[in-house]
């Protein structure tokens, strides 16, 4: 009998941000001998599918084979094909009650059909409330990532014991207007309304708090949890989680070619997982520029500014006379088109690049880019942190704002834009903070701090380090369970 390799399936919530990471895991998995299924929404597989022009390599929507053992498929998230899948309690509601029941087939349809059983589960802490119940009846191992960082998953996981001390209302949703000091070590105090959960209307947050406390619920009961992060990043809280529910960090999940001083390639030989086609030739423009001169911007794949938000924030990238790449998604502002500033494209563009999706990592990595104007999303406050450029932070919603607080209070690694009363960042906010990061005596600790901050993540992941052993040990208890 031949050698039959352990078979994956690994379950993302579906957002670009929850995408991307559990990616980097499948394709790790898959160098260290794994067969990987991994499962998206209809939705989104059909979005990743066209967006990078797979339909040209010969490859069909049914099912992906595409390369490495990694197979990609694809149930329904129960919504209809115009519904919004930003609108979080909807979208979370849906998966809820249509995906659990379509998971579950696909899994028996996979044990059924094929010669490699599935000998392993691994789910984003974000889905697990309804993905891991089939692998308790079929007695599959099973582990969850959390693809935020331990910070967040701390403030998850301890919902329960901050209702109880009456710093959370039970239902998520504060009365009155404060600030919440949750004392779990190395925590900033965090404004009520900035909790993770605090997405939409009362009636959302609601449903999105019950829905996080069920998922950490069924996360208690398994085996494994590993996080998006390292050791030295996250050390005070991820050793305040109790010996039963250790969280281990592995990461930064990040190609390992990023690491090895190969920058600015443009063909990275990965699998393409972006909701847009990347726009390649900005890294030919950044080739042009002078070593960290360049300011990169980009808001994530999520958030919207409204037309004044952007007009001003536009003009403020104008007025600091640097060298700039815009990320401007179709979609991040509220209206329809996008619409700059009168003469602005004209005025910037010697030294303005604008492109709708960059090919982040390699941007991030090359030795123009100077600062990275972020919305504080997790994987780009930790992509960012993995190439030592600082951080100017615009947070806009659900971990973000954590996550925001970390950069600039705890790790002192960026600055933070600050919206004046009708959440508009004004010209000079921006133009100030860039000076700050760039020029500044502030600046020159900033940049120290997180390049020591970048060199701390990549010995995480070498060999003997913090996060490749804690991996280590994860795949060989995934591999033998
Ligand atoms: N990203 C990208 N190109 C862009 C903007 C973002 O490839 O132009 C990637 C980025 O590298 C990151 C992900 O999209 O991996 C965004 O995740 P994040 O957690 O930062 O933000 P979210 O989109 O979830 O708000």
């Amino acid at each position: 009998m031949g050698f039959i390799k352990p078979h994956a399936v690994l379950v993302p919530f579906p957002a670009q941000g929850h995408i991307n990471p559990m990616m980097q895991l499948a394709q790790k998995l898959v160098e260290d001998g794994f067969i990987v299924t991994f499962v998206n929404t209809d939705f989104n597989h059909a979005r990743i599918f066209q967006a990078n022009n797979m339909a040209k390599s010969g490859l069909s929507t049914d099912e992906v084979e595409i390369c490495h053992n990694i197979r990609l498929v694809s149930i329904s998230d129960g919504l209809a094909p115009q519904d919004s899948r930003t609108d979080f309690a909807k979208l979370t509601n849906s998966m809820e009650n249509c995906m659990g029941h379509s998971f579950h087939k696909l899994i028996e349809e996979i044990n059924e059909k094929e010669q490699h059983n599935v000998t392993c589960l691994i789910v984003d802490i974000n889905v697990a409330c309804w993905s891991l119940d089939i692998a308790k009846q079929y007695h599959i191992p099973s582990a969850a990532i959390c693809p935020a960082s331990a910070a967040t998953y701390a403030t998850f996981y301890n919902i329960p014991n901050l209702v109880s001390a009456g710093l959370l209302p039970s239902n998520g949703v504060f009365k009155e207007q404060k600030m919440v000091d949750y004392s779990l070590p190395s925590m900033p105090p965090i404004h009520c309304t900035r909790f993770a959960w605090m997405v939409g209307s009362e009636e959302d947050q609601e449903i999105l708090f019950h829905y996080t406390l069920r998922n950490i619920e069924s996360v208690r009961d398994i085996e494994s949890v590993i996080c998006n992060t390292f050791l030295d990043l996250e050390a005070t809280i991820l050793n305040s989680f109790p010996e039963q529910d250790l969280v281990c960090p592995v990461g930064p999940l990040i190609p390992s070619q990023f690491f090895n001083g190969n920058i600015s390639q443009s063909n990275t030989g990965l699998i393409a997982t972006g909701f847009w086609a990347e726009e390649l030739q900005c890294l030919e423009w950044l080739d042009k520029q002078s070593p960290e001169s360049v300011i990169y911007v980009s808001f994530g794949s999520l958030v919207i500014l409204n037309e004044r938000q952007f007009e001003e924030f536009a003009l403020g990238l104008e007025a600091t006379q640097r060298p700039f790449l815009w990320v401007v998604r179709n979609d991040l502002l509220d209206g329809t088109t996008t619409v700059f500033p009168s003469g602005f494209t004209e005025r910037i563009k010697d030294r303005g690049c604008l492109v709708s999706w960059a090919p982040q990592l390699s941007v991030l990595s090359h030795p123009s880019i100077a600062c990275f104007v972020t919305h504080c999303g997790w994987n780009s406050t930790l992509e960012s942190i993995s190439m030592g450029v600082p951080m100017i932070c615009w947070p806009y919603f659900a971990d973000q704002f954590l996550n925001c607080s970390y950069i600039a209070e705890v790790w002192k690694i960026g600055l933070v834009l600050k919206a004046n009363n009708n959440g508009i960042m004004d010209k000079l906010e921006i133009e100030t903070a860039v000076e700050r990061v760039l020029s500044d005596e502030d600046g020159v600790e900033i940049r120290k701090r997180v390049r020591k901050l970048k060199k701390s993540g990549r010995d995480a992941v070498k060999e003997g380090g913090s996060s490749s052993i804690n991996y280590k040990s994860f795949l060989n208890a995934t591999k033998n369970s």
